[in-house]
């Protein structure tokens, strides 16, 4: 099992999760670390590896201004909060409300760490640097910017080193995630050029069917879009072998949160499961409130098939790991719209 246990009085091993369990009959959302505010799911890129499953095709929504000063009023109150960046989608399409989230984080005494962006839009000099100029007489102290062979379909190397450029010029330093890809990228003879996934591969010497692909970004989950676009190839296992892994210390990780547009948070990796929202951010959970939530804490994805959806039928092929059973399996079951935490709707139409 892959999870912490702790030695009870009389010497027995008890996990972790069930002794949470007992000591609330349920479960309660830690304080809140560090983690992203999503001001949306739109994104002008649809990367196979994006955990969001974010796409041009996600609705146009954007945190509206009033959901931005609830969430950013909420995270106030969170004393052991260090700081929160921006993230989506890609927030930089919705550049006004994007410069009004940085002013009320600071208003509300929220720390910013940064912005994540894809740089797409960093098409000149010119044009990124007034940009990012904006955004830091807005308040923002730095970005992070996206380089991956996945990035690389929709965005040529040249704009994510203008952007490189740019940011380390206004900002004195970029974050690039992954500088490692970023040298890998450079080995390609065209950086005017977008490379879809199979050339750049091929010109790099990568079987994208073997798993290199997962080891090249190491970051990779293997749940949203990625579950669907990079499963090819590697090793799948029967569901039984998830059996008695369960997820409630991953909900008790608040160390990367993400709160979505619509005030949703979501802890751990697990986005598309809300138990909470900015109204209250540590609601009591139990299992008349949230029971494929609770059902997932006590025993993961096979003990909330047991529980809630004795009929579904597990793929015979297997799982490329027990984040992919579990996406397949709540994807069943917001069709049935039996459960309130599984949501938004975005996050299940890949
Ligand atoms: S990984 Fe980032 S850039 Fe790619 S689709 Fe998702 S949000 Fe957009
Ligand atoms: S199996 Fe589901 S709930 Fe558990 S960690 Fe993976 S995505 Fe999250």
């Amino acid at each position: 099992m892959n999870q912490g246990s702790i030695k009870q009085n009389d010497g027995r091993l008890i996990p972790e999760d069930h002794v949470i369990r007992d000591r609330y009959q349920g479960c309660l959302l830690p304080p809140l670390h560090s983690g992203g505010v999503m001001l949306t799911y739109k994104c002008d890129n649809a990367c196979r590896h994006c955990l969001y499953c974010c796409s041009p095709k996600s609705s146009d929504e954007v945190m509206s201004e009033a959901m931005i000063d609830r969430t950013m009023s909420a995270l106030s109150t969170e004393r052991s909060l260090d700081g929160i960046h921006f993230g989506g989608g890609e927030c930089s399409l919705f550049f006004d409300r994007l410069l009004y989230a940085i002013r009320s984080a600071i208003q509300h005494g929220v720390r910013i760490d940064y912005l994540e962006t894809n740089g797409g839009w960093c098409i000149n000099e010119k044009t990124a640097m007034d940009g990012f100029k904006q955004l830091r007489d807005a308040g923002l102290p730095g970005v992070l910017i996206s380089a991956s062979l996945f990035h690389l379909e929709f965005i040529p190397l040249n704009v994510t080193k203008t952007a490189i450029r740019a940011a380390n010029k206004v900002f004195g330093g970029a974050f690039v995630w992954t500088g490692e890809v970023l040298r890998l990228m450079e080995q390609l003879p065209d950086h005017d050029k977008k490379y879809p996934i199979q050339e750049s591969c091929r010109l790099l010497g990568i079987d994208p069917s073997d798993g290199t692909l997962w080891n090249i970004h190491s970051y990779l989950n293997p749940c949203g879009r990625a579950a669907k676009r990079l499963a090819d190839g590697l090793k799948r296992y029967p569901v039984e072998k998830f059996t008695g892994d369960a997820c409630g210390r991953t909900f008790r990780s608040t160390s990367h949160f993400h709160i979505d547009p619509h005030g949703n948070l979501f802890t751990g990796h697990c986005p598309g499961i809300f138990v909470a929202n900015v109204d209250n951010l540590h609601p009591k959970v139990d299992e008349e409130t949230a029971p494929f939530f609770m059902a997932l804490c006590d025993g993961g994805p096979v003990e909330a098939k047991k529980r809630l959806a004795p009929k579904f039928e597990p793929d015979a092929a297997g799982y490329i790991g027990k984040c992919h059973f579990c996406l397949e399996l709540r994807r069943y079951l917001f069709e049935q719209k039996k459960f309130n935490e599984l949501c938004p709707a975005e996050m299940y139409h890949v």
